[in-house]
């Protein structure tokens, strides 16, 4: 099609979808508990190909996008992404950008990107270009519902990869931090996160507390809502801080750069791949890496296009949904995953056989 002398595809159609899958054992982390994980999946449509994006969030962010976001992208061209994000950041600016709407917009942009690679017929990495081969990835779960058994039995699952996290901040920290040292021995990288659970003081002496069992990375000890009390701990403790997982737009993470040490981007949360990018050059010019939180499908593509990326958060819930949901998905080798340079977008197809029993909406 053209217009106005300028060759368009134009954005046919955007449909949302609601999975509900239930978690394979309770799940808990310093602040909250969790039974079941929703996912809403996006298809976009343009010349004759259909990509995929997704957000964990919930199944309103499925409304969002067939109510306000779908009449607002249907007819722009696929690919102009950022004319159509910037139109989709104008439609939600009265129901807010944090949370559900933003949730919602992440999961349309990145379904744009990998549906604009499919026409090219180009792997998304190579679209946006790599700035690295491949994506160091760390084990990510250890939840405070677990028994001790059973976090042992995670953590030797994650055998194969050089560092790991576990959740803390409900109690027994110190125990279920040494136990996880003396499961993964001392050459295994140990993260926490506490998700919020504590204040200041408190994080700070339970840092001091974990300093001989080498903790690498201790994430939101503090709220992110709080950068002041982040950037107390950060400049008090030898772990890294890390916060930003929570971040939908380029001014969350502004507040967060000067009160961590690296800084996390969650595409299905941020915005998509291109804030996702925003938010890392944001970082970089704090002297920052990032990391990816979550979601390592929708991540092995873009966080190659950044130079600063340290690693992306192998999430077990995630991991779990996404391998039974996708062919494409990746298995990491020694420690990393590489993007699939055979397939087209980011190399994922949904096996519908697998995804229809869950889907609720
Ligand atoms: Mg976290």
């Amino acid at each position: 099609m053209e217009v106005g002398g300028k060759a368009m595809t134009p954005i046919g159609g955007v449909e949302a979808a609601v999975y509900t899958v239930p978690t394979d054992r309770p799940e808990a982390d310093g602040t909250l508990d969790w039974d079941r994980t929703t996912m809403v999946l996006v298809h976009t449509v343009a010349g004759g190909q259909r990509g995929i994006g997704w957000t964990y969030g919930p199944a309103a962010c499925a409304s969002v996008v067939v109510g306000e976001l779908a009449p607002v992208v249907c007819g722009m061209d696929v690919f102009d992404i950022p004319a159509a994000l910037a139109a989709m950041v104008r439609r939600i600016r009265n129901a807010g950008r944090t949370g559900v709407a933003g949730y919602a917009v992440s999961a349309v942009e990145t379904s744009l990107w990998d549906l604009k690679a499919r026409l090219l017929g180009l792997p998304l990495c190579s679209l946006l270009g790599q700035a690295r081969p491949e994506l160091p990835v760390y084990g990510s779960g250890g939840f405070t519902s677990y028994s001790d058994e059973v976090l042992q039995e995670q953590l030797i699952g994650w055998k194969d990869l050089p560092r790991v996290k576990i959740k803390i901040g409900r109690g027994r920290d110190l125990d279920r931090v040494r136990l996880a040292r003396a499961t993964l021995g001392p050459g295994t990288e140990l993260f926490v996160d506490a998700n919020g659970a504590y204040s200041a003081k408190e994080a700070i002496r339970i840092a001091h507390a974990m300093d001989d069992q080498d903790v690498r990375w201790f994430e939101e000890p503090v709220s992110s809502d709080d950068p002041d009390g982040l950037r107390q701990v950060r400049d008090a403790i030898r772990a890294d801080v890390a916060a930003g997982e929570y971040g939908c737009d380029l001014t969350a993470f502004a507040r967060l750069t000067g009160a961590v040490d690296c800084l996390q981007i969650d595409v299905t949360r941020c915005g998509g791949v291109l804030e996702w990018q925003r938010a890392a050059a944001l970082a970089a010019a704090a002297g920052l890496q990032v990391s990816a939180h979550c979601a390592p499908g929708l991540h092995r593509h873009v966080a190659l296009s950044v130079p600063n990326v340290r690693h992306a958060e192998w999430f077990h819930d995630h991991v779990r949904i996404e391998s039974m949901f996708f062919d494409g998905f990746p298995e990491p080798v020694n420690g990393a995953v590489s993007p699939d340079l055979s397939r087209p977008g980011m190399g994922l197809e949904l096996r519908g056989s697998d995804s229809e029993r869950y889907r609720v909406k």
